[in-house]
């Protein structure tokens, strides 16, 4: 027993199907480690085809039996604001579980378990309040738009920051009416082992919650084939979401993909500088560098060039690497040896693609664990595999620019597409540029804060569809266009010439 390990783990987790806990239906099981030491510290289910079957069955019998989806909006929004006072009262917990199991910083972790409460709280208020439009012509029609939710949705999420990125799923896909079944990422299920006793407490009826644990491969792949789960939501690598969106083209499922990101951030001489470097480094470098929307490659406009390079790589060398349940921890570990070693063998390759500035491999006296030392290169060209394909991890590549045209053609000159931050104390180039980004977010002048009703997604290979606030609802539902005569049909008359 490690004194960093929360006293009310579990040492096994089961699956949560039709309201009961249950193992595999051939009992297999996958390790999951503790990224400080590598070392396996709970076995969870292995779910396979078969138990995401019983999953869906009880997750479709909930829908076209149960309550749940022909509540009143203010009957299911009672309960989400249950489910997000239950998380936000167990908030350190969480945290403490999250940060175990996936090696976050505990502070960063706790601002997680926070955002998950909202987003409950966020689409409870939003169903309270929702209108459906209709469309009148006097006299003779009335058109109207009838809301009902799709059926079983599958969840499938990713290990970084898990909790906070199933909330966002189960929050707006329950808010709509649906039933679930979530399959959360193997390197971290953890924390997903607290929803069955937050929602059975908030009144969630049996069924509408499912959970299935497993490989991707294996329970996600079994998910996305089903034939009585209609849509999709996906986040994670675009390399699965290309997967994902072929299993599931047979079906013609409903998909929304949140997927991978190289996002720039592009600074202008006559930026705020310290604004603009607090942001940066935070863009990269919170989360541990695993966080899509990571601000990963700089732009910096050429007479600011050496300056900027020579404070950011002061500060990243202070910033505070090592024990993820410390306070003063600002980087913790990566969360598996994999993706570590993936991470490390980017950092070597990157010193024959830029000049190192800070860090480069593995910080002095951290030498067990997935610990990769806030690294930062500079002059990388914009054809170096640095900086074109998404490392996720803390590594950042400097680029400098002359125009803002240069600085437009670095930031779309790779594959994905998702964020984009701009400083600059010109409003009229700042909105021009952002408008020309190829990105579905853009941060101006900003830190990436995100008002809930905002859309979120990305463009080019960082995703498909676009959720957050009512477009989020909109994934979730159909809008059924009921057409009424108010008065004569004038139906053409088929058949009735004498
Ligand atoms: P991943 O694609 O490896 O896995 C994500 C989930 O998909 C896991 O639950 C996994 O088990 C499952 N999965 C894997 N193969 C599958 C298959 N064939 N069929 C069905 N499910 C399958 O991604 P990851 O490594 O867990 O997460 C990191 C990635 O997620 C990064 O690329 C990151 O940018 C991305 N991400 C994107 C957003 C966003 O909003 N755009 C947010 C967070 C993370």
């Amino acid at each position: 027993m490690n004194d960093r390990k929360p006293a009310d783990l579990p040492d096994h987790l089961r699956h949560f199907i039709g309201g009961k806990p249950v193992d595999s239906v051939d009992g297999g099981t996958f390790e999951v480690l503790d990224p400080m030491t590598n070392e396996a510290y709970l076995t969870a289910g292995a779910g396979q085809a078969e138990d995401v079957d019983r999953a869906v069955g009880a997750a479709r019998s909930a829908f076209t039996d149960g309550p749940w989806p022909g509540m009143v909006a203010r009957q299911r929004a009672t309960i989400l604001n249950k489910i997000a006072d239950a998380v936000a009262a167990q908030d350190q917990r969480l945290a403490a579980w999250e940060t175990y199991d996936t090696g976050l910083p505990i502070t960063q972790a706790l601002g997680q378990a926070q955002r998950a409460a909202e987003n409950f709280r966020f689409f409870a208020d939003l169903i309270v309040a929702q209108s459906e439009d209709s469309y009148q012509v006097p006299g003779r029609q009335l058109n109207y738009v009838h809301r009902k939710p799709v059926g079983v949705a599958g969840l499938i999420t990713p290990w970084n920051t898990p909790f906070m990125l199933e909330s966002w799923k189960l929050a707006p896909a329950l808010a709509a009416g649906c039933t679930v079944v979530l399959k959360p990422a193997e390197f971290t299920p953890l924390s997903a082992s607290l929803w069955p006793e937050i929602f059975a407490e908030a009144g969630v009826p049996d069924g509408v919650f499912n959970l299935v644990n497993g490989i991707g491969e294996q329970a996600g792949d079994a998910l996305v084939a089903h034939p009585d789960v209609p849509l999709i939501s996906f986040t994670g690598e675009s390399a699965t979401g290309q997967t994902i969106f072929a299993r599931a083209a047979p079906m013609l499922k409903g998909l929304s993909m949140e997927l991978g990101g190289k996002s720039p951030a592009i600074v202008f001489a006559d930026a705020d500088l310290d604004a603009a470097l607090d942001s940066t480094l935070f863009g990269v470098f919170s989360l541990n560098g695993e966080r899509c929307t990571a601000g990963s490659r700089i732009l910096v406009e050429r007479p600011i060039y050496d300056e900027f390079c020579a404070a950011y790589a002061e500060r990243a060398s202070k910033i505070i690497v090592g024990d993820p349940s410390d306070p003063a921890t600002e980087v913790g570990t990566l969360v598996h040896p994999e993706h570590c070693a993936k991470v490390l063998s980017y950092v070597e390759l990157g010193r024959t693609e830029g000049r190192l500035l800070a860090g480069g491999g593995r910080p002095p006296g951290l030498d067990q664990g997935n610990f990769v030392a806030p690294t930062v290169f500079a002059d990388v060209a914009p054809e170096a595999r640095i900086f074109t394909e998404e490392i996720f991890g803390p590594v950042v590549t400097l680029t400098p620019f002359d125009t803002e045209a240069d600085a437009l053609r670095l930031a779309n000159a790779v594959k994905y597409g998702l964020a984009a931050y701009l400083w600059t104390s010109d409003l009229e180039r700042g909105h021009n540029l952002a408008h020309r980004i190829e990105a579905g977010m853009v941060w101006l002048n900003s830190h990436n804060v995100r008002d809930l009703r905002t859309p979120f997604g990305g463009v080019k290979a960082s995703g498909l569809g676009q959720e957050g606030g009512r477009r989020s609802l909109d994934f979730y539902s159909h809008q059924q266009a009921v057409h009424v005569s108010l008065g004569p049909a004038h139906t053409p008359r088929f058949g009735a010439r004498s």
